[in-house]
């Protein structure tokens, strides 16, 4: 599939985390697609070199650096997609962490809120502000990005990320509930292991890449291209009728056996 159609002409779009990985692939395809994004992390220099790619490549995006879980960033990050572009269609809370490894007794409460605080708070305060500004153009689609770990599949040590990714599903479907009535659809995507820094983070050696290549149905993981194709699905006008939904793309990491 190529990134020259204008799928989301016209439409103006939040995504959280894009200073790298999937949200940076997501950001680069909305804005490709026609869409003209504020793209939102705490590594204000990436975001900076992100807006200059996509303004190069004929995109209009504005960088707006903080944290997800700050509720103050929250509410501006909003506000600069209604005073830089006059509104808000689009929303992907995607910003993420792994959060702590390890036996869950290890795991420290202060790591635990961290993770949920960035995880699931973020998501939470995300749609907190981005649904008032869809009510006001009477429609929307909403996204978070959780993950396979905790919806089909569990690992030992990953019990703060489970929880967190389980959480960000219960909020969609409540989400997509509460506000299906004035026109917001609201999904998760599921990503199976995809190339990114936390992916590298996750497995440090070639045989633990080898391990979690196999894991998969397809024998690799996803480049985050293919991640950002099922978000720009979801946010256009291609899935009008999915609400609701925990979306796996996953290679087939969920089902897979050997
Ligand atoms: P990366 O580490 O490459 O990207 C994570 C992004 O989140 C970065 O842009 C980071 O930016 C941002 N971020 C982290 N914490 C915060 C915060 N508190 N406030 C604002 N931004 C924040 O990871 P991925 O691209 O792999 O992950 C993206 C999402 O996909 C995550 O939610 C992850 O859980 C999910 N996922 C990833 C999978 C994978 O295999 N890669 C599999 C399943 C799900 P900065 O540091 O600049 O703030």
């Amino acid at each position: 599939m190529g990134t020259t159609g204008m799928a989301l002409n016209g439409k103006v779009a939040i995504v959280t985390g894009a200073s790298s990985g999937i949200g940076r692939a997501i950001a680069t395809l909305f804005a490709a697609e026609g869409a003209r994004v504020v793209v939102a992390a705490r590594r204000r220099e990436l975001l900076d070199e992100l807006t200059r790619e996509i303004e190069a490549a004929g995109g209009a995006a504005r960088a707006f650096a903080g944290d997800v879980s700050d509720e103050s960033f929250a509410r501006a990050l909003v506000e600069e997609a209604k005073s830089r572009f006059g509104g808000l269609d689009i929303a992907v809370n995607n910003a993420g962490v792994l959060g702590p490894k390890g036996a869950t007794p290890d795991v420290t409460r202060k790591a635990w809120d961290e993770t949920m605080a960035t995880n699931l708070t973020g998501a939470f305060l995300g749609a907190k502000y981005q649904i008032p500004a869809m009510l006001d153009r009477g429609a929307g689609s909403l996204i978070f990005v959780s993950s396979f770990v905790g919806y089909t599949a569990a690992m030992p040590g990953a019990a703060t990320y489970a929880a967190s990714k389980a959480g960000q599903i219960g909020l969609m479907k409540a989400l997509a509930v509460e506000y299906g009535p004035q026109g917001i659809r609201v999904n998760a995507l599921l990503p199976g292991g995809t190339q990114t820094a936390a992916a590298d983070a996750m497995a440090t050696t070639e045989d633990m890449k080898a391990f979690v290549r196999n894991m998969h149905a397809l024998k690799r993981i996803a480049a985050p291209g293919e991640q950002a194709r099922a978000a720009l699905f979801l946010a256009s006008d291609a899935a009008t009728f999915i609400t609701g939904s925990a979306m796996l793309v996953d290679g087939g990491v969920s089902i897979n056996k050997t």
